[in-house]
């Protein structure tokens, strides 16, 4: 797994008695959190059944399976938020129940009906710049959630941008995960699945989209948009959605780990695209958090030595030397990522 900058401080709060783990820094062994309301508490919106079913049997098996999928093996010792970005690398019993508990537990904590729409609060007013009004992002969390086939969520997230958007994703995925088109930090989560509904609405999705979004606690999105627009996790997202970088990096894998081998077939092969992505990386967006006079250098050098490295193996220079110029070149790259 790729390293991820931990939580400083809230790594540091995490262990005081009384102090609940925040989500995103939980790690193994993960506990299912207390709801934050009776089980009755969002009548007639969603019923006292459903939530108790939903809460005490499927968020808990989520929590049971997370523990057992992690449970002896090297993700114990990542968060919950590491579990998820870089969940193409991790298996699909951790994908799936890592975000079916990351999931189950924002839904609580962003389900109310003594929470007020304020205008005046960051979030109103982002919502406003973004939406025109919160009854025109109430319409599209519906349309997400009427259309999303199958099983799944609705999100209001934060994207790498920090900017507000909508999406909806499948099963137990969310936009965290690396494994989704839409990536940014959720701060208001709608359940689709069945499950969540079937009871008092049966088929009639669009019936609970319509309650549901009368429910919202606002006062929990506003914090939870504070929260995301600080967290350094969004700035990993933003480093893991470069695709300039992305594309660079996948040619020099396919390259550099041969050639610590000795084995520089693919770099003669590939040398000439390699200087492609070097410059397109340079030519390309590069995201406002890393778009400093730093990293602005590092891309010019890896581009000189794209360069070099190039006409070396068009002059067919020896093996020591290619060897030597592509692992700099590596050494380069990773002053960046
Ligand atoms: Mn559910």
């Amino acid at each position: 797994m790729k390293t991820f900058l931990h939580f400083v401080t809230i790594c540091m709060f995490a262990g005081l008695p009384g102090f609940v783990t925040p989500l995103s820094a939980q790690t193994y062994p993960y506990e299912l959190p207390k709801l934050p309301f009776a089980y009755n508490a969002l009548e007639p919106v969603v019923d006292a059944q459903t939530m108790e079913i939903h809460y005490s049997k499927h968020h808990a098996n989520y929590v049971k399976n997370l523990n057992a999928a992690v449970k002896g093996t090297e993700y114990e010792k990542y968060s919950l938020d590491e579990l998820m970005l870089y969940a193409s690398e991790n298996g699909d019993a951790v994908r799936n129940n890592a975000g079916g508990h990351y999931n189950h537990s924002l839904y609580w904590n962003t389900l109310s009906l003594n929470s007020p729409f304020d205008l005046q609060s960051p979030i109103g007013k982002a919502i406003a710049a973004a939406f025109g009004s919160v009854d025109s992002l109430k319409k599209l969390l519906t349309k997400a959630g009427a259309s999303r086939f199958g099983s799944g969520w609705v999100w209001l997230y934060v994207t790498p941008e920090k900017k507000l958007a909508v999406c909806s994703s499948p099963n137990q995925d969310n936009p965290i995960m690396d494994v989704s088109p839409d990536r940014g930090i959720p701060i208001l989560a709608i359940d689709v699945w069945e499950h969540a509904y079937y009871l008092k609405y049966q088929n009639k999705r669009g019936d609970y989209l319509t309650a549901v979004v009368t429910a919202i606690n606002w006062d929990a999105v506003n914090k939870n948009y504070s929260a995301a627009l600080a967290s350094p996790l969004l700035k990993s997202i933003e480093l893991d959605t470069w695709k300039g970088l992305n594309d660079f990096h996948e040619v020099m894998g396919q390259t550099f780990h041969p050639s610590e081998k000795g084995d520089l077939k693919p770099i003669r092969e590939q040398s000439g695209d390699l200087l492609a992505r070097a410059k397109a990386l340079q030519s390309g967006k590069i995201p406002a958090s890393f778009n400093t006079p730093e990293i602005r250098k590092s891309i010019e050098n890896l581009v000189k030595g794209a360069n070099s490295l190039h006409q070396m193996i068009l002059k067919k220079s020896d093996d020591k030397a290619i060897t030597k110029k592509l692992a700099e070149l590596h050494e380069i790259f990773h002053s960046i990522r």
